[in-house]
């Protein structure tokens, strides 16, 4: 079928945005049945805030903290199924919603913000993405030596984007509001109203952000393109400076 199954991204928890390292949610892995038990155990460690997740995705790439044969190996990610494919309700041990309104014109009021809670939900093995570190079916972490924020680099990734798109849509806005005033004329001397200092306050500081929004969207992506492919060959110079 087609468009059967919708992803999104749960990294966020309730206490822990920008400080991905200290995320709460919990995947211990389970020798008996060769599985890994996802769990919230906290009011802090609920997702919070992934584009997709209060209505629309069934499956989720949830960033959890990887517990194996006793230890603590960090933050990993796993695919979870969190709807069912037929009627689209949550699956046993699955809290899932909506966040609601988000304040602000707009707002991003469009996206489905969603919130998670999970209460020891069972996944095969193979669910957790194995690129860079693996777990055996004994239960032994099998670590590359590719560093650690390779994982979660996506989400930076993403805001590379949504800096390069306000250029773009404000571009269009300040283009079609820069050539209006240029061809208006008003009053006796039917100046042309780009000419109005007011005018221009107004303008002009949205027309130099488009700039720096469009320069700096570039410069982020020719940084994380950088800093990626420097991580991928392992590159202990830029290790010192991300670490
Ligand atoms: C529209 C939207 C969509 C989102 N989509 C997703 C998604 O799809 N998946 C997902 O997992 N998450 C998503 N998020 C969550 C987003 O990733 C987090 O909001 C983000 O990581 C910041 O975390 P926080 O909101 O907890 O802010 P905090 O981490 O509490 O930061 C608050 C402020 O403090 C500053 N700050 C924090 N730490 C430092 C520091 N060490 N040095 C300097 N300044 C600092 C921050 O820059 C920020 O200004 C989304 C958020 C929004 C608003």
């Amino acid at each position: 079928m087609c468009i059967e199954i919708i992803g999104c991204y749960a990294q966020t928890e309730l206490g822990h945005g920008s400080n991905v390292q200290r995320l709460e949610t919990t995947a211990t892995f389970d020798p008996q049945t060769d599985e890994f038990v996802i769990h919230s155990p906290t009011l802090t460690s609920r997702k919070r805030w992934p584009g997709g997740l209060g209505k629309v995705s069934t499956h989720a790439v949830v960033y959890a903290r990887l517990r194996t044969d006793g230890q603590d190996y960090g933050v990993h990610g796993f695919i979870v199924q969190l709807r069912s494919l037929d009627d689209h309700s949550p699956l046993p041990g699955m809290t899932v919603g909506d966040i609601g309104m988000k304040f602000g014109s707009g707002a991003y009021n469009s996206m489905d913000n969603g919130l998670l809670r999970f209460d020891h939900v069972r996944i095969p093995r193979n669910k957790m993405l194995m690129h860079l570190s693996q777990v055996t079916k004994e239960g032994k972490y099998v670590q590359s030596n590719v560093p650690r924020q390779q994982v979660y680099g996506t989400m930076v990734y993403v805001r590379q984007i949504i800096v390069s798109e306000a250029s773009c849509a404000l571009s269009r806005e300040v283009c079609i509001s820069t050539r209006y005033s240029v061809v208006r004329r008003q009053f006796g001397t039917e100046t042309q109203v780009i000419n109005y200092k007011t005018k221009q306050s107004k303008l002009f500081p949205l027309l130099a952000s488009a700039y720096a929004f469009r320069f700096v969207g570039e410069w982020m992506k020719w940084l994380y393109t950088d800093v990626s492919k420097r991580l991928q060959a392992n590159d202990s110079y830029i290790n010192v400076k991300i670490l």
